[in-house]
């Protein structure tokens, strides 16, 4: 975690701006919540228990400023807000998830995947990728292994009346 922070502040540093606390406590929030997808009201009220003095619009500028350095991918899952999203070191590529239309949850594929895919668009298009944003909707195996011991027996029968 902590060469993690010094390699985004020297990010900063590259682009003249200055890791100040508060930029450090919001850092810190989202690689603590790594796996999370935090909305920027999220990411503040968790902020504010490091840093009780900081302001929404502290963290909302904050985190702009991440995504415009690469360091935080914006990611929209179809409900209006947007969410912050820590870009894997070292990929190319913004990370694939999987949302979940029972309950919700979202997992993240970190493999790219789309190698063919990216090369068609390139040739057929001519078209210089520079990133994507791929998101699934559909019923995560955890939803699925639910219906398949609980419900199983009892909707069978349902359906037959
Ligand atoms: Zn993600
Ligand atoms: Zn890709
Ligand atoms: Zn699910």
């Amino acid at each position: 975690m902590e060469q993690r922070i010094d390699r985004i502040k020297k990010q900063l540093h590259s682009q003249s701006y200055k890791l100040t606390p508060q930029r450090e406590a919001t850092v810190r929030v989202l690689l603590e919540n790594e796996k999370d997808h935090l909305s920027a009201e999220d990411v503040y009220l968790l902020v504010k228990e490091k840093a009780p003095e900081i302001g929404l619009a502290t963290v909302y500028r904050t985190l702009e400023l991440l995504n415009e350095l690469e360091v935080v991918d914006k990611i929209n899952f179809g409900d209006g807000v947007s969410r912050y999203d820590l870009r894997k070191e070292g990929a190319d590529h913004f990370h694939h998830h999987l949302v979940c239309i029972e309950c919700g949850s979202v997992d993240e594929i970190q493999e790219d995947l789309l190698g063919e895919v990216e090369k068609i668009v390139e040739n057929d298009w001519r078209f210089k990728i520079k990133d994507h944003r791929l998101t699934f909707h559909g019923i995560c195996y955890r939803c699925h292994e639910k219906q398949d011991t609980g419900e199983e027996s009892g909707s069978e029968v349902k359906e037959m009346n």
